[in-house]
């Protein structure tokens, strides 16, 4: 192991050479165009290593009937299915996502190169996700070179269209049967903390319908955008009820240090508002869209019924309003038991590589991990390289600090082989 360990440090260009070929494919979504140039690059790597490797795209007319707000999406929606079988007992599932999110024209270095620069390296998708994929091939090299074998038969997973959803690569594997496994690590994940459990996400919508007429003669029409007012009203005041609760997950150490909350929350939002089409005409329509995030501990048909519940008040105290209404579960909560044998393993073998006490924790947000769970049951933690308060992940200037990327080798290294 302490060879190991050493050998990974001598590593490190080779590491950040690896992460900047990676970088230089842009497979920034939207379009996400060079998935299936990225998935070579990568599965090269591995199967220099001995892993079997295969590319899978998913079929167009399935990507568009899953993601009907994505038909503009161009290219190939590539992923990668790497294994290993080294005749272990169990099997260990190793995936993160190759897409990035794009690049703004206020980065102060090329966003799609490496740029190393007082300790940190600079890119994007550095952090979220492909220093991930870095570091695992200079680990699995470096265990090849120096003849350790893996404790784990591997299954290795990189996919894309994580950045967009709901139907991203890694819920296609998924549902083909591609995640066989014991257990699961998600590269997907900062190192602030090991994600074991994220919100489930439901995007809802109502429509208020009024009737068009000249606004000189309002009272003859139905103005939609003032009808959605008593809408609005009962959305808010379901939002303070449902805000109350809390889950028994802890929330993330970011989010309690800068906001006091102490564990994961469920959220109601109101997120677009659209009407009308000219200042002197009544408005026959009014679409309100938002999501609800909800934590492990409700259900979505919990969910639901809070809303039809809130709507029958309206209308029931409104009877001229006229309401459509829908919802969609985006992706499902994801939960792993906080005991699990899987998790204390990951758990030590972080704190022990990081020296310091890395704590369990919740996401707000929601994760294509949590299908990928729903579907195979598997105990899951996210792990990753970024800082959520310094890697400006999804923002301008994403950087990983080089001493975080080394240290995740040393992660992978001691995960894999004790
Ligand atoms: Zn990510």
């Amino acid at each position: 192991m302490k060879a190991l360990l050493e050998y990974l440090d001598s590593r490190t260009d080779e590491t950040i050479r690896t992460l900047d070929g990676l970088v230089r494919i842009q497979t920034a979504v939207p379009p996400g165009e060079n998935y299936m140039r990225a998935m070579e690059l990568a599965g090269r790597n591995l199967e220099e290593l001995g892993f079997q490797v295969e590319t899978i795209v998913m079929p167009r007319e399935l990507f568009e009937k899953k993601n009907p707000r994505l038909l503009h999406l161009t290219g190939d929606r590539a992923n990668l299915s790497a294994k290993l079988d080294v005749g272990a007992e169990k099997t260990l599932l190793i995936n993160t996502h190759l897409d990035v999110v794009p690049a703004s024209p206020n980065w102060t270095v090329p966003p799609f190169e490496c740029t190393v620069k007082d300790g940190r390296i600079y890119g994007r998708g550095v952090a979220d996700s492909k220093g991930g994929v870095a570091a695992l091939i200079t680990l699995l090299s470096a265990m090849s070179e120096l003849d350790i074998k893996p404790n784990f038969n591997l299954n290795i997973a990189l996919t894309t269209d994580e950045e967009m959803g709901p139907y991203s690569g890694l819920c296609y594997f998924a549902d083909l049967g591609k995640l066989e496994a014991d257990y699961f690590l998600s590269m997907d994940g900062d190192s602030d903390d090991i994600t074991i459990a994220s919100n489930g996400n439901v995007d809802w919508q109502v429509d208020v319908i009024g009737r068009s007429y000249h606004s000189g003669s309002s009272f003859l029409g139905i103005n939609a955008i003032e009808k959605s007012i008593p809408v609005m009203n009962e959305l808010m005041e379901l939002k303070a009820n449902i805000e109350k609760k809390r889950s028994k997950v802890p929330a993330s150490m970011a989010i309690s240090r800068m906001t006091g909350i102490k564990t994961l929350m469920p959220v109601l939002n109101i997120t677009m508002i659209n009407g009308g089409v000219k200042q002197n005409v009544v408005p026959d329509r009014c679409t309100l869209k938002g999501d609800r995030r909800f934590i492990p501990e409700e259900n979505y048909d919990d969910v639901r019924k809070e809303f039809i519940d809130a709507l029958s008040k309206v209308r029931k105290e409104h009877p001229d309003i006229i309401l459509k209404w829908s919802c969609d579960e985006i992706y499902a909560p994801l939960l792993t038991d906080m005991k699990h044998p899987w998790v204390n393993k990951v758990k030590s073998v972080a704190d022990d590589v990081a020296g310091r006490d890395v704590s369990l924790a919740g996401a707000q947000g929601s994760l294509d991990v949590a299908y990928a769970v729903k579907v195979t049951g598997l105990p899951a933690c996210c792990y990753g390289i970024g800082r959520r308060t310094q890697s400006n992940t999804h923002s301008d200037d994403e950087n990983i600090l080089i001493e975080d990327l080394v240290m995740y080798t040393k992660f992978l290294g001691k995960l894999l082989s004790s």
